[in-house]
């Protein structure tokens, strides 16, 4: 069986005044992440890890923060799109294994809930999809709370 991987990386800033949504969750906290679409930085890193794989280009190059439709875009949707894309390559995923970056809040209670919403976004088990979470130790611009950045890999398969 062919199988290929890809890998996808993503930040955004965090700032007041916006929602938190990551994974498709909504994350109870003072500050949300800036961007033209919802700015979900793990959804981002995903999208990019699936078309990565598939040799699809890159999230930028399918849904450009210059279009004025992705405005405050739902990142699910993007990434169901990207995911379609996918599997008209005859690709279906093998699994996902996700970091998220972020120094507040803590992401812990929230792990499982991100992973089973990446799951039903997909169509896929959860046991197909890993959500980690760690802090940057305080360290830069992620360590002081400015930014969350998310990295993911992901291995697809092509179905005969
Ligand atoms: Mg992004």
């Amino acid at each position: 069986m062919e199988t290929k991987i890809g890998f996808g990386y993503d930040v955004h800033r965090l700032v007041e005044g916006r929602r938190l949504i990551l994974g498709g969750i909504d994350i109870p906290f003072s500050k949300g992440l800036l961007g033209h679409s919802d700015a979900d930085v793990l959804l981002h890193a995903i999208t990019d890890a699936l078309l990565g794989a598939a040799g699809l280009g890159d999230i930028g190059e399918l849904f450009p923060d210059t279009d004025s439709r992705y405005k405050n875009a739902d990142s699910a949707q993007l990434l169901t799109e990207a995911f379609l894309k996918v599997r008209k390559n005859n690709f279906s995923i093998g699994n996902i294994d996700a970091v998220i970056v972020c120094q507040e809040p803590k992401l812990t209670p929230f792990k499982k809930q991100i992973q089973c919403m990446i799951a039903s976004i997909l169509g896929i088990s959860p046991d197909n999809v890993s959500v980690k979470a760690k802090t940057n130790e305080g360290l830069g611009d992620i360590g002081e709370g400015k930014a969350i950045a998310a990295y993911a890999i992901t291995l697809i398969c092509k179905e005969i």
